[in-house]
């Protein structure tokens, strides 16, 4: 019997979705659409799809599996039209289903729309009974806002004449009451929208073509087609591009608009390529290992990142610290995602599928190990396993984030809160349970020094437990019984410079 199914090698929170927006008269929008949602594969593994359009009717292709099973030639050679959106996706609402796969597909009156979504909402039970949607009628909270759209443009139906502008009409009712984080792209026959929240919680860019606008996710997926970037799309904005040029639109009351990117997009989810706030996402995280050599400096041979989104902050580590950067784990980048484990055992080796320990570099150093997050900790702890059996004379393992606490609702997969390392154990008992030298994670102000963008508003519920908007009331007790947690430990926690859980926090074996 299977007994779990075990995310291998994964140890850190998964994002929700990539998306994009092409308008593009005269050239093969199927084709941007696929290249620019490859350039957003990390983003999501499940599903992929695309709708476009040639002015007169919305074809959808979209089905489970990475951007290059879904799509070959001969489908994208259907997928006719100069305008289209798409979308890859890891699922946090709703399952991992065909049917959940986006984008999301409506016809309502005389027109027809397709949506694709980055976020979670917070308040999709509300807005569903306060709509009438019988328990069962929606999939997701994306489909939700479909559902919505879909209502609102069919009440207008009744009012209106047809002018092509039904769709913005209907978003300008629906988009203010969502609430949560909701990265948009959306199309009817003739335009495509691109919506941000009013937090912004998760990225969203514009960008320009010879003879048409991009919006993404992300800005590696305008490099990818040659669109260059324009800017990104504020918090609370909507614009849309179509044959009449681009214009943009504040759906949202000026008191709801308050920035706050997700933090750990540029700790780890964002390509490295990926410019956000005006700021190289590399580069950030190079500035987050200088920061932590400086906050936990160590006598060490060697510094070394986990791969792959350990090494730059393992490379500002070594600068800083001018002990010498070395490869000393391996990853496999073939494996796939998921690895069905029936014991404990198995599970172990299946780390080892996923990075496999350098011998020569590691046997008789003593290592700096650097990663970004510890989410659940089984696969840190198969690493340092590795690492010792592979002759390491000392492990001092460097986080360039504070330590990850409380779950998110904006659009991570980072489990319940049970399955948070950090959630019950206190820095010491994590440094115990890894079985390491030493452990520090950087502290939240310089995390935030590091993004090299003088704090222009973040989201940090996971690391400091101040959501930014209400959590679902169903979830509430869970994060409560967190936070009695957080006032015991934060006293435990408290360090020799009277410093608390949530400044430097490096604890040293001797
Ligand atoms: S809770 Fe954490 S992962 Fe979720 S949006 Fe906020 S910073 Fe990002």
């Amino acid at each position: 019997m299977v007994e779990e199914q075990t995310h291998l090698g994964d140890d850190s929170p998964r994002e929700a979705c990539g998306v994009v927006a092409i308008y593009a008269p005269g050239q093969p929008v199927a084709h941007l659409n696929y290249l620019s949602l490859y350039a957003l594969q990390h983003r999501g593994q499940e599903s992929a799809g695309i709708a476009t359009s040639d002015g007169e009717r919305i074809t959808v292709v979209k089905d489970m599996g990475l951007v290059s099973n879904v799509f070959n030639d001969r489908i994208l050679a259907g997928l006719d039209g100069h305008l289209g959106i798409g979308q890859t996706r890891y699922s946090t609402t709703g399952s991992s289903s065909w049917r959940n796969a986006q984008p999301v597909y409506r016809g309502a009156a005389e027109r027809e729309f397709a949506l694709g979504h980055n976020g979670n909402l917070t308040n999709t039970e509300t807005l569903a009974n306060e709509s009438g949607m019988l328990p069962g009628t929606i999939a997701s909270d994306s489909d939700l806002i479909a559902e919505l759209i879909a209502t609102k443009i069919g009440e207008g139906a009744d009012h209106n004449s047809s002018d092509g502008r039904e769709l913005e009409r209907a978003l300008l009712d629906v988009l203010p009451k969502l609430e949560g984080a909701f990265s948009l792209v959306l199309m009817d026959e003739a335009n495509i929208i691109g919506v941000r929240d009013p937090n912004g919680f998760r990225p969203l860019c514009l960008g320009k073509l010879e003879n048409g606008w991009v919006m993404a996710s992300e800005t590696p997926a305008l490099d990818i087609i040659g669109a260059h970037f324009v800017r990104e799309i504020e918090p609370g904005e909507m614009v849309i591009a179509s044959a009449t040029g681009v214009k943009s639109i504040y759906p949202f009351t000026s008191d709801r608009v308050d920035p706050k990117l997700c933090l750990f997009e540029f700790v780890y989810f964002s390509r490295p390529d990926s410019q956000l706030y005006a700021q190289s996402v590399h580069h950030a995280r190079v500035r987050m290992g200088e920061q932590l050599a400086t906050q936990a400096p160590v006598e060490a041979d060697l510094v070394m990142g986990v791969p792959e989104s350990g090494i730059p902050a393992a490379e500002g580590y070594s600068r800083q610290s001018e002990i010498p950067y070395a490869q000393g784990l391996v990853k496999n980048r073939y494996i796939g995602r998921t690895f069905i484990a029936p014991n404990q055992e198995l599970r172990s080796l299946g780390v080892r599928m996923k990075l496999n320990p350098l011998r020569d570099t590691i046997e008789g150093n003593r290592l700096v190990v650097v990663d970004d997050s510890i989410v659940r900790g089984t696969t840190t702890k198969a690493m340092v396993r590795m690492l010792r059996d592979a002759g390491a004379k000392e492990i001092h393992m460097r986080i360039s984030s504070p330590p990850y606490r409380w779950p998110c609702f904006y659009g991570m997969d980072t489990g319940s809160k049970s399955e948070l390392l950090a959630a019950d154990l206190t820095v010491q008992e994590i440094k115990e349970y890894l079985d390491v030298d030493s452990l520090s994670y950087l502290t939240l102000d310089r995390l935030i020094e590091a993004t090299g963008t003088h704090n222009s508003g973040f989201c940090t519920a996971c690391l400091t437990g101040e959501y930014p908007v209400d959590i679902p009331e169903n979830l509430t007790k869970e994060v409560l019984e967190t936070r009695n947690h957080e006032k015991q430990t934060s006293e435990d926690l408290t360090v020799g410079d009277g410093q608390t859980l949530f400044s430097p926090t490096t604890l040293n074996r001797e």
